[in-house]
This record gives structure tokens, sequence and C-alpha cells, in this order.
């Protein structure tokens, strides 16, 4: 006779504490079956076989699966497309319910909508929970019930509707008894799921440094000194709780609160404004410009190879850790899309590639925000300077000559543009359209 289950899906939110839907599934049920899915539709997509967030994700899921056999169960591991991993729960289970919190990336809808048409075809209900984003989709309107595209209001609105409920944490362990017991399940290697271990990088902790946070308005700006958290992997795979990270930055810094902000604003723009998710410029009229897209001239920027520093220090730090201090990450994406004039899509694409914390909207929110095509993005006629904004942030080159020591011997490349003629033809190619619109 087949055993009754309660499914608990693993996606973003790769941890058993203060976990929405696990705390509902617990709460609810006696027998929770826990699964996490490498999912192929995915992995198969990636080209670089060593690709440090899968190295990272298979050894999450590995130290997942360890808690949970330290409190009797396990998790049931699938390398699969989903539907598969489901037609075999169904085949071999009787459920009633699948919990899980909710994804709201653009394959991620797509994946659920599929997944839940098969529940439904099995009368299991499928029941998703917020627990990625502190508030989400509608929950932050203008009072005429339209979505925000400016961040300051927006922020406003989100701090006067920020109460207890919204950011208390979900106390899973009271029901860990309730988890299904069944035997030792494996895990596929990374070889066996066509990738290789990514030893090159280390990953950065999941502990909110009580320091950095709390000198985070003065010191965050300057990409020389360890001063901004480097919690952004955690909170992409829910390694880390957004709440827990909040209730830290309420009473340490509000302007680290801010940046959780942004990411909540980031994440309703994308929900509220589907046309950026198929590609579009957020402002409409931005895809009419004549990007020249010199192929050449972007592989020097991939390469760290302009012969501007503070550029090239950003490239280098991103190739070679995975991270860029947010200042860098403004500097490069507005000299790519404006000395450059390099489509910020080629842009966007390469971040995804190589960001251990890439998330779709936070990603394209930076990039079109430094396109000008974003919403409450720059004006597009503030250029970045990158020898002032060296001058202002990293003065001492602390930064610059970590990334690019031979930056003053015969072995540096010469600038591939000259900054004041990149400017002047960026501002004239871009008014050629804006002006028309
Ligand atoms: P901290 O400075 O310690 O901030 C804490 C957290 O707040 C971050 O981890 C992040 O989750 C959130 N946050 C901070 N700034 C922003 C912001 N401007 N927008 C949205 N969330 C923010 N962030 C991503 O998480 N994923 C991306 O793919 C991404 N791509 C970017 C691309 C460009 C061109 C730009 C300009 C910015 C991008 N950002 C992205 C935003 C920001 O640069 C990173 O969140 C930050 O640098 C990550 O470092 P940290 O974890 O030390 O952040």
């Amino acid at each position: 006779m087949q055993k009754e289950v309660t499914i608990f899906w693993f996606r973003r939110d790769l941890r058993l504490q203060d976990n929405a839907a696990l705390y509902y599934a617990l709460k609810e049920n006696t027998n929770v079956l826990p699964i996490f899915i490498f999912d192929t539709d995915i992995l198969h997509k990636l080209d670089d076989k060593q690709d440090a967030r899968v190295t990272f994700l298979h050894q999450t899921i590995s130290h997942l699966q360890h808690q949970l056999q330290q409190i009797g169960t396990t998790l049931l591991v699938f390398n699969t497309i989903p539907l598969n991993a489901f037609k075999y729960l169904i085949n071999t289970y009787k459920i009633s319910t699948v919990y899980t919190n909710k994804d709201y990336e653009g394959y991620a809808l797509q994946r659920d909508h599929a997944v839940e048409a098969l529940l439904q075809e099995h009368t299991i209900i499928l029941k998703k929970y917020k627990d990625h984003v502190i508030f989400e989709e509608n929950e932050v309107l203008k009072d005429d019930g339209l979505p925000y595209t400016v961040f300051t209001p927006y922020s406003r609105k989100w701090k006067a509707k920020l109460t207890n409920y919204f950011a208390k944490s979900y106390p899973t362990e009271q029901y860990f008894d309730h988890f299904f017991t069944h035997a030792t399940s494996g895990l596929p290697t990374l070889n066996q799921m066509g990738f290789e271990e990514n030893t090159s990088i280390d990953f950065p902790s999941t502990t909110a440094n009580e320091e950095i946070i709390s000198k985070y308005t003065q010191q965050r700006d300057f990409p020389g000194i360890n001063s901004t958290s480097k919690l952004g992997i955690h909170l992409r795979f829910g390694t880390i709780s957004v709440r827990k990270l909040l209730q830290t930055a309420l009473q340490l810094n509000e302007t680290f609160v801010n940046e959780l902000i942004w990411r909540d604003f980031y994440h309703t723009i994308t929900y509220q404004f589907k046309h950026i998710t198929q590609g579009k410029a957020f402002r409409k009229e931005y895809d009419l410009i004549a990007w020249r897209n010199n192929e050449e001239e972007f592989k020097a920027w991939c390469d760290g190879k302009t012969g501007y520093p503070i550029v090239d220090a950003g490239m280098r730090e991103l190739n070679t850790t995975g991270f860029m201090h947010n200042r860098v990450r403004m500097v490069v994406a507005s000299f790519l899309c404006k000395h450059l004039l390099i489509d910020w899509r080629w842009g966007e694409a390469y971040f995804a590639q190589k960001l251990l914390d890439f998330d779709f909207a936070a990603n394209n929110g930076g990039w079109q925000w430094a396109a000008g095509s974003g919403c409450d993005a720059a004006p597009y006629f503030r250029v970045f300077n990158p020898t002032l904004q060296t001058q202002k942030f990293d003065k001492d080159l602390k930064y610059i000559k970590k990334w690019v020591p031979e930056i003053n011997s015969l072995k540096y490349p010469k600038p591939i543009v000259v900054h004041e003629d990149a400017r002047k033809r960026c501002l004239a190619t871009y008014a050629a359209v804006l002006k028309k619109s």
C-alpha cells in the first residue's frame, strides 16, 4: 500500500530554520517528506561545467541532507526535470498536498504552472508561501493602487507598512518530529550531474557581520575595504532568512535596511512590469538606441583589459571571485553601455554567468539603471567618469592595485576609448532617439 505523505519542495529557501512554507507543512501535517530537484532544464543550459554556483548548490544540499538525517529523516534528491520527479512521487506515495515557497522568476513561474497542472490532475493541492522577500507582488502599492516606479516613495510606503508580523521568524524547529521517517537516500555526485567541483572560489559565510552592518553607511561605497555583507549569494539561495537579516539590520543600520528594500523593489518591478522579463527596456524608447556592439571591445571589458583601472579591477574581481563590489558594478556597467555603447543586455548576460549572487530582478534592475532605461534610473546624460569615481572611492588605489598589479607597467593596456570623446558620442547617440520619442 502507498504511504501517505505531505511533500515539502525546497527551491530558493535552502535552510531548515525560519522557513515559511516548511513551517506550515510541518505544523499542519505529521508526515512531511522533504525533496530537492537538481533541475536538468536549468543545469543543462549552463555552459561552464565548473560553474561555482552548482558547486555551492551541491554543497548546500549535501549539508541540508546531513542536517535532516540528524533529526531522523532524509532529503529525497532528484536529478531530472521537475515533472518527472513529481510523476515518480505520485506513483510512489499517496499525496494530498505539496508545500513550497514562491519563486518569482520567469522560468520558475512556468515550471510551477506545469507542476501545478500535473498535481491538479491527481487532486493534489500545491500550497505556495512568501518567504524570499519581505513584501511581494501587490503588497506595496501607491494610494491609487498602481505600482511604484520610483524607489524613494516605494521605500517610504514599505517602511510604513512594516510591522512585526512581516519580519517575524517561523519556528520550524517546534515541529521537527513531524518529518516523515524513511531510509537514507543518496545524492547524485557533481560528476554524475555533468559538472566538476569548482575549488577556486571561497564562498562567503552565512553569518551577518554586525560590525560591517553597523558601519555600512560610512563604508559601503569603498571597494578597498571589506565594507559590505557579501550575503547576496545566501539571500539568492535562501541559505539565510531575509526576515532574520532584516531583524538585525533594523537594530543596527538604516542604510542597510534600504538595501533590502531595493531588493524587494526590483522583485516587485519584475512582477508588475512583465515586459522586462522578455528582454525589453523598462522605458521602451531606449530600445531604439543604436548600440555599437563592438565584439573586441566587449571582450576587453569582460577580460578586464579596457585600460581603465577601476573597470578592469571590477571585471577581474568578478572573473576571479564571482563577486563585485556594488559601486564598481555601477561603474563597469555604465562604462559598457555609455563609453562603449554596447547593449546593456550583453553585460546583463555576462553578469548572469559569473555572479554568485545572480538574481534576475536585481541584475536587470542594476543594468537598466546604469543604461538609463530602467525605472528610477540615472538620467542618460549623467555619464560616470571612471577617473573621478576612482578619486572619490579608491583614492589610494588599494582596490585597483589588488586586481590590476601591473597598472604602472608597460604591460597594462592603453585606454580603449578616450573618456571625453566617448562621453560626447554617448550623449549624441542617446539624444538621437530620446529626443524623437
Ligand atoms: P550588501 O551591500 O551587503 O547589501 C545587502 C543585500 O542587499 C545584498 O546582498 C542584496 O541582496 C541587497 N542589495 C544591495 N544593494 C542592492 C541593489 N542595488 N539592488 C537590489 N538588492 C540590493 N544584486 C544581486 O543580489 N544580484 C544581482 O545579480 C545583482 N546584479 C547587479 C548588477 C548591477 C549592474 C548593479 C549595479 C547591481 C547589481 N546588484 C545585484 C545589486 C548589488 O550590487 C548587490 O546586491 C551587492 O553588491 C551584493 O553585495 P553584498 O551581498 O555584499 O551586498
